[in-house]
């Protein structure tokens, strides 16, 4: 793909910046508490988050492509640093095309700037697969709405300032018509919040949060009553192809770092990098992530045209983290003894990426969605449950 100037300078920046500042701090970084918020501050004041959000929100309003590139470089020093610029575009999109323009105003300019992480809460205890049979209730009581339950695996779930989650305002057998989005500042009365020890991205950290009867204004409504459930879907189409990019940058990592250990490292007189049982596979596993990095970003060019991308995005939100998983396995292997040391990166890569291949939805639904955009409904067509 060639970049525009501007594209080009923007690259150079962030890329500068992840390999100075962010790559050296990556396994420090997981035996923190939490992400370092002086840290996401200095990435909003140099411009690197939420690059796509609407100028008159603080943004720049630069196309998805560009964020693309952005959280490539971002994720290729820190797999988990990037998450910060996820949730931004992710969240912000959300916020920015469908609260109200008082509401934006507060939020969107504070992910821009890194002063604020918005979480994402979708999964519940019963399942994040089917999304759609949520269970937590949000009532109406004059110009407030009460919620009650829990969310379940949400990124970021101790260290959030709000949390866009979406709510039952139907009856409890109304599917994806019955759900609603609501923006809710976890420091209000009745919120709770849990981390669970998680396998990898420790510096994000995963939780539980419950709301036992949490008050929210009625003005912190996302969208119209009902609605909740299409946006949010809209928005899975982006973060999809992001998420993919963050953990491409995360395998291509391991994979340069492969690259210079084989010219080195020496067996039986040569260095590793004349054997080709050593060098194919490095090769092979280069160019499924070149290919998946093509896919991402044809995805976020059809986006950025306004035209359908939805079979795209899960086709890289599969194929993408589960190539880079095998990628890094592969780096970790050819690194021999030294590979399986707490002291080299590739274990903690693979572990990141790991937790990718199911969070924001697992290849086994992916390849339903890209079925259903093929075939239709027929795909998805499954048994009815009973009412939550
Ligand atoms: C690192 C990480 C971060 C996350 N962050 C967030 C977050 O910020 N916010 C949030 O809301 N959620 C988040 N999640 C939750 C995530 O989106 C869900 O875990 C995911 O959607 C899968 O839901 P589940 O875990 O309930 O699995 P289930 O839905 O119980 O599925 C279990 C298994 O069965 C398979 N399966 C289910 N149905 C089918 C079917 N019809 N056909 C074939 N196979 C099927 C699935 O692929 C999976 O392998 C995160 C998860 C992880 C691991």
């Amino acid at each position: 793909m060639l970049l525009t100037d501007d594209q080009q300078a923007l690259r150079e920046l962030a890329s500068r910046f992840a390999r100075e500042r962010l790559a050296p701090g990556y396994q420090r970084r997981e035996r923190e508490a939490g992400i370092d918020r002086a840290l996401c501050r200095e990435m909003g004041r140099l411009g690197l988050v939420g690059v796509d959000l609407p100028q008159e929100f603080g943004g720049m309003g630069l196309s998805g492509v560009t964020t693309g590139l952005l959280i490539e470089d971002i994720a290729y020093g820190d797999f988990n640093v990037s998450y910060v610029q996820l949730l931004a575009s992710l969240m912000g999109t959300i916020l920015a095309r469908n609260a109200a323009i008082e509401l934006a105003q507060v939020w969107v300019p504070k992910l821009v700037a890194g002063e604020a992480i918005v979480a994402l809460g979708l999964t519940e205890p019963r399942g994040g697969s089917d999304a759609a049979h949520l269970a937590l209730k949000a009532s109406r009581d004059g110009d407030h709405y009460v919620l009650r339950g829990e969310k379940a695996s949400i990124s970021f779930s101790d260290q959030a300032d709000a949390i866009v989650l979406f709510a039952r305002t139907g009856t409890a057998g109304s599917g994806a018509g019955g759900v609603t989005a609501f923006l809710v500042p976890l420091a209000l009365p009745g919120v709770q919040r849990t981390r669970y020890d998680d396998v990898g991205s420790r510096l994000v950290g995963r939780g539980s949060i419950f709301f036992d009867d949490v008050r929210v204004p009625a003005d912190h409504r996302v969208g119209a009553e009902g609605r909740g459930f299409t946006q949010v879907m809209q928005g899975f189409d982006y973060s999809r192809v992001l998420i993919a990019l963050q953990c491409i940058a995360a395998a291509q990592a391991s994979i340069d770092e492969t690259w210079a250990y084989v010219k080195e490292r020496r067996t039986f007189g040569l260095p590793l990098a004349q054997y080709q049982g050593v060098s194919f596979p490095l090769v092979e596993f280069e160019t499924q992530l070149a290919a998946a990095r093509q896919l991402c970003y044809h995805a976020l060019e059809l986006r950025d045209a306004g035209r359908p991308h939805t079979a795209e995005a899960a086709m890289v939100k599969w194929f993408g983290p589960k190539t880079a998983f095998d990628a890094i396995h592969q780096c970790l292997l050819t690194f021999g003894h030294y590979g399986w040391s707490m002291d080299l990166p590739h274990q903690q890569r693979l572990r990141d990426v790991m937790g990718l291949e199911i969070g924001d939805g697992t290849a086994q639904v992916m390849k339903l969605i890209v079925a259903r955009e093929r075939v239709g409904r027929l795909a998805v067509q499954y048994a009815r449950q009973e009412p939550a």
